[in-house]
């Protein structure tokens, strides 16, 4: 758990329950993370400030019990997708926030519309997967095919979350400069070598190519490569100086 959650929860409730953190609060967050009860999406945030659950990794677990479910037909197709939905919308929120707070934005009141859009299409997008994933799993379970594969999907979907921050990032920030680290799978991937330790700005970014891009060699799929932000915000125009043609 972290610190930042910690000493939430001492500003919270103060020195007399110095032995809550440990005594209760844990307990009950390993409790709830470790029963077959789904932890609710709003309060699967809240915990996720707290620094008391990795929501990407918790809903990688939401998402392959459900898929099991869904293969061995103990939920139906339209019961997946709602698990899904909730959940997949506050994940790209908090990733798509991630970014703005890198840029020094504040998303309550820098958002605009045109990124709200953008933040929307990235959602639409992903529910059409989920779905199509949801039709091919009751295929393979009718014919009589793994549910193996489905669930190896179900890790890479961290990329997923890797790839609304990064859109973030380029597209709240396109006079900033951000440089492509290069991911722990990509050794295969001729386009990400190529730009890996590459500097750009958001723009130029958006312009050649961003990682998890279908563009990429590799489909992007298995893509984690991120952008990481060069130097303080604002930075614009003096940093142009050094890192153009980079
Ligand atoms: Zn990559």
């Amino acid at each position: 758990m972290s610190e930042e959650g910690h000493n939430y929860f001492f500003s919270m409730y103060g020195d007399e329950y110095s032995d809550g953190w440990d005594r209760i609060f844990k307990p009950a967050v390993d409790y709830l993370e470790n029963s077959n009860e789904l932890i609710p999406p709003e309060l699967l945030d809240d915990l996720g400030d707290l620094g008391a659950v990795k929501t990407v990794s918790y809903y990688k677990r939401v998402l392959k019990k459900a898929m099991r479910d869904l293969y061995y037909m103990r939920i139906g197709h339209d019961e997946f997708l709602d698990i899904h939905s909730a959940y997949v919308q506050r994940q790209f929120r908090r990733a798509w926030n991630t970014a703005m707070r890198e840029n020094c934005l504040d998303p309550r009141k820098d958002m605009t519309a045109e990124w709200e859009a953008i933040y929307q299409d990235l959602v639409v997008a992903e529910y059409e997967y989920i779905d199509r994933i949801a039709q091919e799993i009751v295929y393979a379970a009718n014919n009589k095919e793994p549910l193996a594969p489905f669930i190896q999907r179900a890790d890479l979907w961290a990329n997923r979350w890797t790839d609304v921050y990064n859109r973030a990032l380029a597209e709240t920030g396109q006079e900033e400069w951000y440089r492509w680290v290069l991911g722990q799978t990509e050794k295969h991937c001729e386009t990400c070598a190529d730009r890996a330790g590459k500097i750009k700005t958001g723009a130029e970014w958006l312009a050649d190519v961003m990682p998890q891009s279908q563009a990429l060699e590799c489909g992007g799929w298995r893509c984690d490569c991120r952008l990481e932000r060069v130097g303080p915000c604002g930075g614009g125009s003096l940093y142009a100086l050094m890192f153009a043609n980079g």
